[in-house]
């Protein structure tokens, strides 16, 4: 049985306080919830504040420390870059690549995503992985391609035991930030292509074992539905992680529809 992850990607938002003040009421919040049932929770701040909200988790002990992006060379003269073994000095455990802000915004690709991917694995950290199609390549027919496309080159030269390892987050761009979410059915179907895709560039346990998160206007509201859908495995949550209620909301949901508790 694969534990659903619940990742909250705070994106250029929040200063070094109010990301203390956010994760220590998520920490107060999530407090009496049982350990074994609780997914594993990501927090994902502004590098600024990673140190500060690390010194407040206990790592490993309920709510674990992401990072929205890192460059995939460990040192050296590229200015304005954090790599992954820095991220890791901190407690960085997760972190995100390839989000479509990103790929939209600062020129990432499938080959840098999957050169930062193979960064992260080898400093024995976890990559959540992001893919998804636009409005317009929905609307074309095209979202199974594109997905198809994006999965296979993010994954390219990865053993199976890190493939296993990775997270993939399916992020239809159309539904990030829209309070449009893409309807559980559809979104497990997409989700479902993805893990036999993983499948075919690697073997069939590998994708078995690897995570596979919806995002897009996932809210507190939504997630049960989502969770009890076949094959997704958790969400990464942007918007309705930046207020404690909303986000502990969701790790509650996604308990009540793995536990019903
Ligand atoms: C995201 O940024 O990854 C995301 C899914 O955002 P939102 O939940 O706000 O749609």
């Amino acid at each position: 049985m694969r534990k659903p992850i619940i990742a909250g990607n705070w994106k250029l938002n929040k200063t070094i306080d109010e990301s203390i003040s956010l994760v220590e009421d998520i920490k107060v919040k999530t407090m009496d919830l049982n350990r074994e049932q609780m997914p594993t929770v990501v927090v994902c701040p502004v590098f600024t504040a990673l140190k500060s909200v690390a010194n407040i988790l206990e790592h490993g002990k309920g709510i674990d420390l992401g990072a929205q992006d890192c460059y995939h060379v460990d040192s050296g003269a590229y200015t304005g870059e954090v790599s992954v073994p820095m991220l890791k000095d901190i407690c960085v455990s997760y972190i995100i690549v390839g989000h479509s802000e990103r790929r939209q915004y600062f020129g990432e690709t499938d080959e840098t995503v999957n050169q930062k991917a193979k960064a992260i694995l080898s400093h024995g950290l976890i990559p959540i992985i992001c893919c998804g199609e636009s409005l317009e390549q929905r609307e074309a027919g095209k979202t199974d391609e594109i997905v198809k496309t994006q999965v296979k080159a993010d994954l390219k030269g990865l053993s199976n035991e890190e493939i296993a390892k990775s997270v993939i987050a399916y992020e239809p761009i159309w539904a990030i930030g829209t309070g449009k979410t893409c309807d559980s059915p559809e979104a497990n179907r997409v989700i479902k292509l993805i893990r036999d895709t993983v499948a075919e560039v690697s073997t069939r346990e590998a994708a078995d074992k690897m995570r596979i998160l919806y995002g897009g206007s996932v809210k507190a509201s939504t997630i049960e539905e989502q969770m009890s859908m076949s094959d997704i495995d958790g969400a990464l949550v942007g918007g309705a992680s930046l207020e404690a209620d909303s986000f502990v909301g969701i790790i509650k949901g996604t308990m009540l529809a793995r536990t019903g508790k």
